[in-house]
C-alpha cells in the first residue's frame, strides 16, 4: 500500500492510498485501501491516518477511523497509532498465521504533528516539509 496524507497551507486534510491487494487473493477480494475508515480516514478538525498491512485485520477494527477518533480524545498521532496496531495484535497473537501479520499506519493531526507505528520493524515514510526540509521517518514498531 502506499497511502500519503496532506495537510495544505490553509489547514486543510486530504488523503489517498493505493494498493496492489494482498499476495494469492481470491477473485473479487476488496482490502482495506478502498474503504473509507479502514485504510484511509480524515477530518479536517481533528486529523488524518492511513493503513498498510493485512486489509481484513484493519477493516475488522475500522483502523484509520479509530486512529483519528483517538487523535481526537488527545492522543499524538504515534499514540493513536500505536494503540490500534496494539489492539489488532492482541486480537491476532494466538493466530496460526501470527508470523505473517503486519500492520501499519501513518498519521497526521490538524496542527501537522504527524507519526507512525508499525507492528513490525522497517516501516519507513517519507515527510515532504518546505520548512524543515524533506526526510525519511522510521515508524516505531512493537516487534
Ligand atoms: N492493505 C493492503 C490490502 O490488504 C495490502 C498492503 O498493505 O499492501 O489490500
Amino acid at each position: 500500500t502506499i497511502s500519503m496524507l496532506v495537510l495544505d497551507t490553509d489547514g486543510n486534510l486530504s488523503g489517498g492510498c493505493t494498493t496492489s491487494g494482498a499476495a494469492w487473493k481470491m477473485h473479487g477480494r476488496v482490502g482495506d485501501s478502498p474503504i473509507i475508515g479502514a485504510g484511509l480516514f480524515l477530518d479536517n478538525e481533528v486529523g488524518a491516518a492511513a493503513a498498510t498491512g493485512l486489509g481484513e485485520a484493519v477493516i475488522r477494527t475500522a483502523g484509520s477511523a479509530m486512529v483519528v477518533e483517538l487523535m481526537r480524545q488527545g492522543k499524538n498521532p504515534e499514540e493513536a497509532c500505536k494503540e490500534i496496531v496494539e489492539r489488532i495484535y492482541e486480537k491476532h497473537k494466538n493466530h496460526r498465521d501470527m508470523e505473517y501479520l503486519q500492520v501499519g499506519f501513518i498519521a497526521v493531526n490538524a496542527k501537522g504533528v504527524y507519526g507512525g507505528y508499525s507492528l513490525r520493524s522497517g516501516f519507513n515514510y517519507a515527510v515532504y516539509d518546505e520548512q524543515q526540509g524533506n526526510r525519511m521517518e522510521d515508524a516505531a514498531f512493537k516487534m
